[in-house]
């Protein structure tokens, strides 16, 4: 069997990337997705398996044990991906922010990024405050926004605007339909 494709996707808070994602792998049972550990305390009404949110003590033992594919820090927390442990024939989703798309490529130069964008920074901030973030983590994430969106245009290998999503899951099922024909 072939390694798997590893697929990046990343893009502002708000954008919409775990929506895509969640729907991306209810489609695609060959799809399997990452489940990141983070420090960040989870939002009123989060998932309990949005992530495995954990202390910073047990965040700092597994990156000594070098449990973590990748991992960085982002507005004051620690994110990471644990190293995959994935069936065969599945290929890999990750949701994750851009320094740690970048450890991810210098090890896979393969994986294909997706910058997923908002189709505008009023219609990210309506989302934010849609979804119950505080008005201090819109701010944050509006203002990283900006920088997020300069180094995604530059390091991507494609960027695709979240305004309908059907069509923006669309893009990324094509684009990943084109990494596997190529693998075989
Ligand atoms: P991210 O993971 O990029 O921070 P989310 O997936 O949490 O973003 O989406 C933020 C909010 O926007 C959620 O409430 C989600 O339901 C909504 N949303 C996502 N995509 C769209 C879209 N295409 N149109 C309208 N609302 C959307
Ligand atoms: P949020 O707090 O909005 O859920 O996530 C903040 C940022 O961290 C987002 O850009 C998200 O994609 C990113 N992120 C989530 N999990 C990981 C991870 O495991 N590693 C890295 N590098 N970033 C992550």
């Amino acid at each position: 069997m072939s390694n798997p494709i590893i697929v990046i996707v990343s893009g502002p808070g708000g954008a919409g990337k775990g929506t895509i994602v969640e729907s991306l792998v209810a489609k695609d049972p060959m799809l399997w997705l990452s489940r990141s550990w983070t420090t960040r305390q989870q939002r009123d009404g989060e998932s309990d398996h949005a992530y495995h949110f954990v202390t910073r003590q047990q965040f700092q033992d597994r990156i000594a044990e070098g449990g973590f594919l990748e991992w960085t820090e982002f507005l004051g927390n620690f994110y990471g991906s644990p190293l995959p442990s994935v069936d065969v024939g599945q290929d890999i989703v990750l949701e994750i922010e851009l320094h740690g798309a970048q450890q991810v490529k210098e090890q896979h130069p393969e994986a294909i990024l997706v910058f997923v964008q908002p189709p505008s920074r009023e219609e990210q901030q309506r989302r934010l405050q849609g979804r119950g973030d505080s008005a201090e983590h819109v701010v944050e994430r509006l203002r990283k926004a900006e920088e997020e969106e300069r180094l995604g245009a530059e390091r991507a290998d494609a960027v695709v605007v979240n305004d309908d999503l059907d069509r923006a899951v669309g893009e990324i099922q094509a684009i990943i339909g084109a990494a596997r024909s190529q693998r075989r």
